[in-house]
């Protein structure tokens, strides 16, 4: 166990927040990083592990960290909510004046936070981490993520910069912005995008899972991505106007050339062009009530109100409200 100062202060200066979701392999090896980082910056510091409902020892290992180490506190949540859940409790819990997000698989090397405060220091509000490359990542993921940002730029109106994560710095003005929004399908990067202030970039090298494996299957990358563009755009609601219209004209020019056809040659236009258009119909229709259905679900789970996450316990060494 690293020495830590034992200098702790319930207004730090700088707050780190880490979800933690099935990483008992990992949690020790990220502390100890991170707190070789911190003591090195200078500044009064916590350290905020969400634990998101993790199924293995992770929970254990982290008290058994935080009894050695003042300035860890563990908010522990009472069942699995999902990784922009987690972060978003981190940054209720946190208190200092600038807070860190970073993901606890070290995959987001810690020693760039060194530069993330160096640039809060400067003036920034938001200093986001930009990955100059990503090993250890399938072509597929790496396309599809390609994909993903392009869409995202072209039909909402935030800017979230190309290859970030939510490894990021976050004043605490920008903080109680974010606090303030309790939307349930929630895209980090994007609402710290949406907010404006001063935000600035720095490059860092995306690095390989310490250990285990990823927690975001496929199915949960399009989950994903699908909160990420209902929650900034109604464009696909209005695509199904714009289809309509653009399907509305192609029927009209079928029906001119059918008559043409008609009496030009005598032609009837077959059966099978007529099945192949009603299921083309049906399918559109269906696609487009799926879209509704999307935001209606989400209007719903906003309206239900229910809060965002539920925590069994916070394990601290002090007991100083949150905020
Ligand atoms: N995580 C979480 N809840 C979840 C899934 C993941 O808190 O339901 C945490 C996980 O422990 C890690 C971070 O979120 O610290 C990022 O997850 P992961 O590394 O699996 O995602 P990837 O880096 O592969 O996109
Ligand atoms: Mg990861």
């Amino acid at each position: 166990m690293k020495e830590v100062s034992s200098a702790v202060s319930a207004r730090p200066i700088l707050s780190l927040v880490a979800p933690v979701y099935n990483e008992e392999e990992t949690v020790a090896a990220f502390v100890e990083r991170v707190t070789g980082v911190l003591e090195g910056l200078g500044a009064t510091y916590e350290i905020v592990l969400v634990n998101d409902g993790s199924r293995d020892q992770s929970l254990q290992v982290m008290r058994e960290l935080q009894a050695h180490n003042p300035h860890i506190r563990i908010v522990d949540f009472s069942r699995n909510f999902g990784h922009q859940i987690a972060i978003s409790a981190g940054l209720d819990y946190a208190r200092g004046q600038a807070v860190v997000i970073i993901d606890s698989d070290l995959q987001d090397p810690p020693e760039v936070i060194e530069e993330l405060v160096q640039k809060w220091r400067s003036g920034a509000e938001v200093v986001y981490a930009q990955r100059r490359n990503r090993s250890g990542e399938t072509r597929f993921k790496l396309l599809t993520a390609d994909a993903f940002y392009r869409i995202m730029r072209r039909i909402t109106s935030v800017d979230i910069p190309h290859n970030t994560g939510d490894f990021r710095l976050l004043d605490r003005k920008v903080v109680n912005a974010l606090i303030e929004m309790r939307e349930h399908h929630r895209f980090m990067r994007g609402l710290s995008a949406w907010v404006g202030y001063r935000q600035e970039a720095v490059q860092y090298d995306r690095h390989e899972r310490f250990a285990g494996t990823t927690k975001y299957p496929l199915r949960k990358m399009v989950r994903f991505s699908v909160d990420a563009i209902t929650s900034f755009s109604t464009i696909p609601l209005q695509l199904a106007t714009t289809f309509g219209f653009f399907l509305a004209g192609i029927s009209l020019l079928g029906i001119v050339v059918a008559i043409v056809l008609r009496i030009l040659i005598h032609a009837v236009v077959g059966q099978a062009s007529t099945l192949i258009l009603v299921l083309f119909m049906g399918g559109i229709q269906l696609i487009f009530l799926g879209i509704l259905g999307e935001y209606l679900g989400r209007i719903y789970d906003e309206v239900r109100a229910r809060p965002l996450y539920l925590v069994r316990e916070v394990i601290s060494s002090d007991d100083e409200p949150s905020g």
